[in-house]
């Protein structure tokens, strides 16, 4: 059974976006390739949301079901997709590169003995194989990647590839899928504030640096987030000085980010704070430093006092 196959997403049963994504580019690549898209989803009682796959593209799913996929954890996952693989020898298999895909995507490549691109930013055909282009040195470069092993594998940045709509409802196929030994399991799940929204998954997001000047202010970039849907995040130095959690950290050692819109607050656009949000599609910076180098990155630059320009902006919205 060759063709192209995702490894879908779910968290408590339901796909993530990522997964839409995925499935629609996938769906480009096996056009292009002349083969069909196949979805492997390992989870719990969720049988009945497979056919939705269809929707993006994806032609049949194969769904493997049991407690330990409930919740994704490395081996059960790694064991099962490894298996299923090896059994449908796919020509090409295709992830999200969110948390759970960086933490499977290379584990499963060397159980395949195969090679594996990267957070890749665009997909493209070329004499028969994938050709993966994936920023690489924080951004600095892109390099356009093909795998030589089989299946060639890539995992995709979050909100780059888009999700289209192209079909009905995927065939749905039950099968035996075998967590194997499991060495580590999720012992709890700390879930975000209610109601806030996943900086990866989020179209807009403000973030403050420490332009910010001490934890308090960031309120005032919570009150703009929430007339804007937006999520907030920051910059390295505001996590380290403890006014954020590391979770809403943007950059090289926190989260990549490609929201629709990235407003940054006094950031001064360091290289490591780039690399996780400089392919953001609208960039505005708001730094009273005309020199700072997020400007050069940025669509819109104000260079003005944030203390100044931030309510003002909120107060317009
Ligand atoms: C290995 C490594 C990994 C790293 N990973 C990350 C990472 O993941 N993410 C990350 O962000 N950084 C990362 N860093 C740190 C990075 O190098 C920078 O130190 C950091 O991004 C700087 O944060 P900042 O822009 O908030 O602070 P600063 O560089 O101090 O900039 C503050 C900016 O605010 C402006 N400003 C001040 N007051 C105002 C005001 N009132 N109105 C408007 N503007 C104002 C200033 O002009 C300045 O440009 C990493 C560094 C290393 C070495």
């Amino acid at each position: 059974m060759a063709g192209v196959w995702i490894i879908a997403e779910q968290r408590d049963g339901e796909f993530r976006k990522i997964t839409f994504e995925v499935a629609s580019a996938a769906k480009k690549v096996a056009d292009e390739l002349g083969s069909e898209v196949t979805a492997l989803v390992l989870g719990s009682g969720m049988e009945g949301a497979c056919a939705e796959l269809g929707k993006y593209g994806v032609a049949k799913v194969l769904y493997g079901d049991g407690d330990a996929f409930a919740a994704y954890t490395t081996d059960a996952y790694n064991n099962a997709c490894a298996a299923l693989i090896k059994d449908g020898a796919p020509d090409v298999v295709l992830m999200g590169a969110s948390t759970q895909g960086k933490d499977l995507g290379g584990r499963l490549a060397a159980r395949l003995d195969t090679g594996i691109a990267v957070d890749c930013t665009a997909l493209a055909v070329e004499d028969g194989k994938i050709k993966a282009t994936r920023p690489m040195y924080a951004g600095k470069v892109y390099a356009d990647v093909i795998i030589n092993g089989s299946p060639q594998m890539a995992s995709l940045r979050p909100n780059v590839f888009d999700v289209v709509e192209s079909g009905g409802e995927a065939a749905v196929e039950s099968v035996s899928a075998d967590a194997g030994e499991v060495k580590a399991v999720v012992a709890e799940v700390q879930a975000a504030e209610e109601g806030k929204i996943d900086l990866t998954e989020a179209t807009v997001i403000v973030s403050g640096g420490r332009g910010m000047k001490e934890a308090d202010n960031f309120a005032l970039l919570e009150e703009l987030a929430g007339k804007i849907n937006a999520a907030v995040g920051a910059s390295r130095s505001a996590v380290d000085a403890g006014w954020r959690p590391h979770t809403d950290q943007v950059g090289q050692t926190g989260k990549v980010v490609t929201p629709n819109l990235y407003i940054a607050c006094g950031i001064s656009g360091a290289i490591q704070h780039l690399a996780g949000m400089g392919s953001s599609k609208v960039i505005v910076a708001i730094n009273k430093d005309p020199d700072a180098p997020i400007h050069t990155k940025a669509d819109y630059c104000v260079v003005a006092d944030l203390f100044d320009v931030v309510p003002e902006l909120t107060k317009e919205v």
